[in-house]
């Protein structure tokens, strides 16, 4: 294998290293955005059933007072019905005690059913409370794990960039800027397996004297349907990534 081959698949695997790692550091904030939604969204279920709570509360104090008010009324009309001596004035406000009781029945109905959904309510609101209560736990373990993931991937990436360097070094040039150019072009695969004559780049066979080329190993030589630079893969080459996708 030609030593200009050997440094750019090295070069080339690490960079492959490199875009992995890249993609996956930029899919981070997203994944973070992702947890603070889901608490978000918990922390909104325990506001909305506390609000629910609170409003069924307020009815029912309602309720009590329309109760009160009209408790209060035949209290009242009750007294002024003793003092009065006007048999209709004493007819008429029997009606209206007989009316206003009516209704506190009704209301007294009514109470009843909210207090039934208040406790319901309570009930949902103590099992969204502790939903929201365990979200709080697990996003700041989750952000952590991510911010823990993102040091580790920014580490390695170092690590590659290092490594990458040192086989670049010592190549041509003009070779490097030829692979880099075809590193952003053709998606990560600028050196590629020739496997007989198939270009494992853009899986068409080559030429003759292409393939004659690659087999010599005397010089680098590129694809001449796709441009990727060729190298020439036999079952030597096993465990090494033929530079197909
Ligand atoms: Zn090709």
């Amino acid at each position: 294998m030609l030593p200009e081959v050997e440094k750019l698949l090295r070069v080339q695997h690490h960079d492959q290293r490199i875009a992995a790692i890249d993609k996956e550091l930029a899919g981070i904030p997203i994944l973070e955005e992702d947890v603070r939604d889901k608490f978000l969204e918990d922390e909104k279920k325990q506001n909305d059933a506390r609000s629910d709570l609170q409003q069924t509360e307020i009815a029912i104090k309602n309720l009590e007072l329309d109760i009160d008010t009209r408790k209060d009324s035949i209290t009242k009309l009750k007294v002024q019905q003793y003092e009065t001596k006007k048999n209709d004035e004493f007819t008429r406000m029997g009606e209206e005690i007989t009316r206003y009781g009516e209704e506190i029945t009704a209301l007294e109905d009514k109470e009843i059913e909210l207090m039934e959904q208040a406790e319901a309510q309570k009930a949902a609101y103590a099992k969204a409370k502790a939903e929201h209560e365990v979200s709080k736990e697990d996003v700041v373990s989750e952000l952590e794990d991510l911010a823990d993931l993102a040091e580790n991937l920014k580490k390695e990436r170092e690590e590659e960039v290092v490594k990458r360097q040192s086989h670049a070094d010592p190549i041509d040039d003009d070779v490097l800027y030829n692979y880099e150019r075809l590193f952003k072009g053709k998606a990560g695969h600028a050196i590629v397996g020739l496997v007989d004559d198939v270009c494992q780049g853009c899986h068409m066979k080559v030429v003759k004297s292409t393939y004659m080329e690659v087999k010599g190993e005397k010089q680098l030589t590129t694809c001449e349907n796709c441009g990727r630079i060729l190298y020439y893969w036999t079952d030597d080459s096993v465990g090494r990534d033929k530079g197909g996708y």
